[in-house]
């Protein structure tokens, strides 16, 4: 059922794509800047000294407002989306979608996003006597935020024409760990999908989770290939020939159930996923796990999916890409 919907979406956006005519010919070209992994690694490690960011706790709070007034001080304007989250469990908890927009007039646009919750349940770890804890999320979160925040102080200090959209969605991670349940995961996505304007439509799509981590490999996720394969092998190909082709694969990992599909249902923009699996189709052995923590973290991983979202933001610009 699920693959067959997104099958008549893909040919719904097939039917209507049309390239608006570029407007950046004339402009002179940007510099691509450097992606500072430094402070993208002070960034995943603030978010830990926060403690778990499970929705409905006041350290999760504490971390949405670090989160939008560090994206105001980069000259972002940001609106804090609230919702009820109604979860697995029967609960409805207070939760917040931080969206951050860069030249609202401006078009095209471009759409990046990663969950900024983490789980409040460690069900994979080996101590099931920790079952109950929540997780640290330091590459399930804190990672792909982390990149994101890196990437709007980059670009405020690096002035750009198009236009920015960065979401940070919240409640991703309370799922269903006992059951095939996909709609109790990826709450928030849906709930700003459901929201946006209809004429809402960003020329690219994209969405980190899992971005920091030692050895991370970044295949083709199949519902991202399914709506949007022209830009995830552009995206793919553009990160080999920057040199960082032992991080993105050309390998198929299977489908996961993640923000994107939110975006991709509910407001029919074709969003891609960069996340970390294996080639067996498995996440990292810390996935929901108390090893989620900073030890599993390499600034190169970040590097890498920072480098490659400035090139495509810049070349965009420039009209390159
Ligand atoms: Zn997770």
């Amino acid at each position: 059922m699920r693959i067959t919907f997104l099958l008549i979406i893909v040919s719904f956006l097939w039917a209507c794509k049309t390239d608006p005519p570029s407007t950046t010919t004339s402009k002179a070209l940007v510099k691509v800047p450097r992606f500072d992994s430094n402070l993208a690694l002070e960034k995943v490690q603030r978010q830990l000294d926060f403690g778990p960011r499970v929705i409905g706790t006041a350290t999760h709070d504490d971390c949405k407002d670090w989160i939008a007034a560090t994206m105001k001080s980069y000259g972002w304007i940001v609106e804090e989306q609230d919702f009820s989250a109604e979860v697995y469990t029967g609960e409805s908890i207070p939760a917040t979608n931080v969206i951050a927009k860069l030249n609202p007039e401006a078009q095209p646009r471009l759409l990046l996003a990663a969950h900024y919750d983490t789980r409040h349940i460690a069900e994979k770890d080996a101590d099931q006597s920790r079952y109950n804890e929540p997780i640290p999320g330091a590459d399930d979160g804190a990672s792909g935020v982390a990149v994101l925040m890196t990437l709007a102080k980059i670009i405020s200090e690096n002035p750009i024409e198009i236009g920015v959209d960065m979401v940070f969605f919240d409640a991703e991670d309370y799922g269903n760990p006992n059951e095939d349940d996909p709609e109790s995961w990826a709450i928030g996505s849906v709930h700003w999908a459901k929201n946006v304007s209809k004429s809402y439509k960003p020329k690219y799509a994209i969405l980190l989770d899992m971005v920091g981590s030692k050895n991370a490999r970044f295949g083709y996720e199949q519902y991202s290939m399914a709506v949007a394969p022209d830009l995830m092998k552009k995206v793919w190909k553009l990160a080999q020939d920057m040199g960082y082709g032992n991080y993105f694969i050309n390998e198929n990992t299977g489908g996961v159930h993640d923000d994107h599909i939110s975006v991709i249902n509910h407001a029919g923009i074709p969003m891609i996923d960069i996340i970390n699996k294996t080639p067996q189709g498995t996440f990292g052995a810390y996935h929901h796990t108390h090893q989620d923590d900073i030890n599993i973290i390499d600034k190169r991983t970040m590097k890498a999916v920072g480098q490659v979202m400035l090139a495509v933001i810049y070349n965009t610009q420039n009209g390159r890409f």
